[in-house]
Order: structure tokens, then sequence, then C-alpha cells
């Protein structure tokens, strides 16, 4: 199947080569508006230079691919180092998180902190010699069937470019935009109202009354943090959640489940999490946390929902240091009602209501992502490839693993067509961009 798209692809990009329609589209796109360029690439095209940029260019690097990364801010791996607060570490032992063809250095913690991660991410694109084109945001991509190239169109300011190239390779992430909900009266509430992806430390609340929304990881590691810098922290719980201690019979929670999951059907492994976290944490319903109907990695699989892993956050709730409130109903000026009527006054809100993928804003092809969540529609371990030369890296929901796994099937599957069109030279005059060859 794969080796007759491809020579279909070889034939049709060798007739291109030749094509005076195609040549004249090419050079109509190059004479744009002055402030518009047009830039030919000869590799792939990645959008977004974070975990998943990064892997997938090493490998196609080292399948002798050039790529191409476009990247909006003006670093790498921009959610770790401008949207996470400083406490952070990985939330996975090191050996689950590592990208492919590159570990962590040795003397690093099982837990790396999220500077040591950085550092590991800045090691690995020098390594690769990994130099994406950064300010570059990404707004418009689509395949131009009668040129059969992709169009991707970028903004750096103002400034607009179009690249086209015969691959797109969609790496923006599970993360790429806040979640910001809509809470009544939100515009009248006269402290500060911030979202995790801003929030550096409790310092700046040291003092304060803080309402975190949201019990994710995130939520419940920033009111662990918040309590460490003196303030009083409460945190809303809408939903039913699965707390697990981060490691158990000492190895990590994570480890553990994936080995005990080569043995064992995935129910009888999440009813051993669950014996064991009400032997170390107790009855976390006690304390207004109950747990889903469905085991922590039934849930994952099913509905994407990562259990929590507990560093100390419920020993600060069973201290009473943190203290467990209902959904809001609205807001007035410092203070918060709850669904429960209860009303109490709160100097800050951080909202730790998560994130989501930008894709349907920028992108425009048939049905490979949801228009809905902007995820591949279909599931795990086949979302990665779509028509066209469509791809998607690290929309898994299932963290660094899955990045790496998408990545070397899309290095494998973009080599099989580069060797074959490697012999095609295209020789339009078109600008050569910075890439990562
Ligand atoms: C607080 C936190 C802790 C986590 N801890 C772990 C962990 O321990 N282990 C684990 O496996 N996973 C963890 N994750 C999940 C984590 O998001 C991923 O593992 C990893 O960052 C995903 O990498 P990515 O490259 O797919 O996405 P991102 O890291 O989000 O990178 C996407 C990049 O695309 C860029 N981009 C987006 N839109 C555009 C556009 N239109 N144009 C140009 N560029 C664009 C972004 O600026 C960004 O740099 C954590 C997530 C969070 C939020």
């Amino acid at each position: 199947m794969h080796s007759w798209m491809d020579y279909c692809l070889r034939e049709l990009e060798g007739k291109q080569a030749h094509d005076l329609l195609f040549i004249e589209k090419m050079k109509n796109c190059s004479s744009q508006s002055s402030r518009e360029r047009c830039v030919w690439v000869p590799g792939p095209v990645i959008v977004g230079a974070g975990p998943s940029g990064l892997a997938t260019a090493a490998y196609l690097k080292e399948k002798g691919v050039p790529s191409l990364i476009l990247e909006r801010y003006n670093c790498i791996a921009s959610l770790w180092q401008l949207k996470t607060y400083d406490r952070l570490h990985l939330h996975l032992p090191k050996q689950f998180c590592e990208l492919p063809l590159m570990g962590f250095p040795c003397d690093f913690p099982t837990y790396p902190t999220k500077q040591q991660f950085i550092e590991y991410l800045e090691s690995y694109a020098e390594r690769f010699a990994i130099r994406p084109r950064f300010n570059e945001s990404v707004r418009h991509a689509e395949f131009d069937a009668s040129l059969g190239f992709w169009k991707v169109k970028s903004f750096n300011k103002e400034v607009a470019t179009e690249f086209v190239c015969r691959w797109l390779i969609v790496a923006t992430g599970e993360n790429a935009e806040a979640v910001v909900p809509q809470i009544e009266g939100m515009g009248d509430f006269g402290g500060t109202v911030k979202h995790t992806s801003l929030y550096k430390s409790g310092e700046e609340f040291r003092g304060k009354t803080v309402l975190v929304v949201g019990c994710g990881n995130s939520g419940m590691e920033v009111c662990l943090d918040l309590c460490n810098h003196n303030a009083t922290p409460s945190l809303v719980v809408r939903d039913t959640v699965h707390i697990l201690p981060r490691e158990m019979l000492g190895k990590s929670t994570f480890g553990l489940s994936m080995w005990l999951l080569k043995w064992l059907p995935i129910r009888f492994v999440d009813r051993f999490l669950l014996i064991v976290s009400w032997f170390m944490l107790g009855d976390t319903a006690r304390f207004g946390l109950d747990r889903p109907k469905l085991g922590p990695l039934q849930l994952k699989n099913l509905s994407g929902k990562t259990p929590v892993l507990d560093v100390g956050t419920l020993a600060k709730i069973k201290s009473g240091h943190i203290k467990v409130r209902p959904g809001i109903k609205r807001l007035k000026r410092y203070t918060v009602e709850f669904v429960d009527r209860r009303t109490e006054n709160f100097d800050a809100i951080i909202l730790a209501t998560g994130y989501k993928s930008n894709v349907p804003y920028w992108l425009k092809e048939g049905d490979m992502f949801s228009k809905k969540d902007g995820f591949p529609t279909k599931p795990f371990p086949n979302g990665w490839k779509g028509e066209n030369g469509l791809y998607a890296v690290g929309f898994t929901k299932r963290g660094l693993l899955g990045t790496s796994m998408d990545a070397k099937r899309i290095a494998e599957d973009i080599q099989r067509c580069w060797k074959a069109k490697h012999s095609t030279t295209f020789s339009l005059s078109l600008n050569v961009p910075q890439s990562n060859s």
C-alpha cells in the first residue's frame, strides 16, 4: 500500500519539476506582496519546537532527511521554559521521559527538575544541530492539491512567509493554549486571576488566601507550593479524581503499572493500584476527593484523564492546610460563591484548568484532526499519519513516551519517500531557508 502511494508521489513530483503550470504557480507564490515571502522547503516542515518537534527532527536527521522547524516563541520547549512554575519536576521517572537517540545524563535524579529537563532539551537540540526558525507563528496551513504541496503561512511579527513543502508535521502539542473557563462575575473580581501557565511561585501570594481551581497534577502541586510560601490555599474540586502515591513498594507507580500491564489485564492492575493507594493514602473521599467509578488506567485509556501522582499535597489536605471546595457559582469583588451557596473571601484565584490543542485554528485539512478538540480522530497508536504527507507527533495523551513512538514512525515513513525522491532536483530559484540539514 505504502510503496504504491510512494510510487505515485514520486511520479507526481518528477512530473511537477517539468510542469510549466506548477513552475508558474510557484513563481506566483514567490512574487506575492513584498511583505510576504515564499520559501521552498525540500524536507518536512515541523510546526513546534517542543520535545515532539525536536524528537522528530532528530530522528529525521539520523535518517538523512533535513527538516525545518517553525516555532512561535524565541526558544525551544516554550511550554517548559515560559509557562511552567518554578518547583516543577517531571511527573514521571526520567526513563519514561527521554527523547529518542539520547538519554538523560546519569547524574540526573529520577525526577529531573524543570531546569534540568530544559538543559537536556537544549543539549539534545545542540547534539543534532537542530536550529528552529524562532518567532514564526503558523496561522494557516493547507494542502494545495493543484500544486501537490503544503502551503504553511507563518508570521514573524506582521511579516508573513509562506513555506511550501511536501510533508507537514504537526508538533504544536496537547497543551498549546490555556483553557480559561467563563465564570460568572469574573470581570468584577478585584484580586489577581491567573492561569497556571502564568504562575511561577507562591512567593507573590505570601500571606494571601488563594483559590486554586482544578485538581489535576498542576492544581495539586500549586496548592502545595502556596502552602510552602505561607499562603492559605483552597482547592476547587468539581469532579471525581484518582490520587495515587507517586511511588509504591519502592518503585515508581507509573513504572510498576507499566510492568504489571505486561502480565495482567488492565482492570487487575487498576484494582492493585487502588488497594495499595488505599493502604498508603487512606480513603480520599473522606477529604472531598471522590474516586471515579472506572480505575485510573482504564480511565486514562478511555478519556485521557491523567491520575494525580501525589507529591505531598494530600497530607496538607488531611492536616487542613488546604481546604477542599465544590464548584464555583459566581464571583463578586473579593468573594467567591460556591455551588453549595457557601461564600468566602479570596485575594487571588489560580486557574489550574488545563490546556487545549490549537490545531483547528490554523490547519485546514480533511478529517485527520477533530475540529472539536484538535486531536487526531484515529485513536492511539494510529493517529500519527494523515493524507497528503500530513503527520501528527505528540498527540497520544501518553506524554513523552507517546512522542518517541510517533517520531520514529513518522521519520521512517518520510525516509521511504525521501530516498526515492532525492534524485529529483527542484531547481526553482526560491529563497532557501535555514534548516536542520
Ligand atoms: C506541567 C506539566 C508537566 C508535565 N510533565 C510531564 C512528564 O513528567 N512526563 C511526560 O511525559 N509529559 C509531561 N507533560 C506533558 C508535556 O506537555 C509533554 O510531555 C511535552 O511537553 C509535550 O511536548 P510537545 O512538543 O508535544 O508539546 P509542547 O511542549 O507544548 O511544544 C509545542 C510547541 O509548539 C509551539 N507552537 C504551538 N502552536 C504553534 C504555532 N501555531 N506556530 C508555531 N509554533 C507553535 C509551542 O510554542 C511549543 O513550543 C507535562 C505537561 C505539563 C503542562
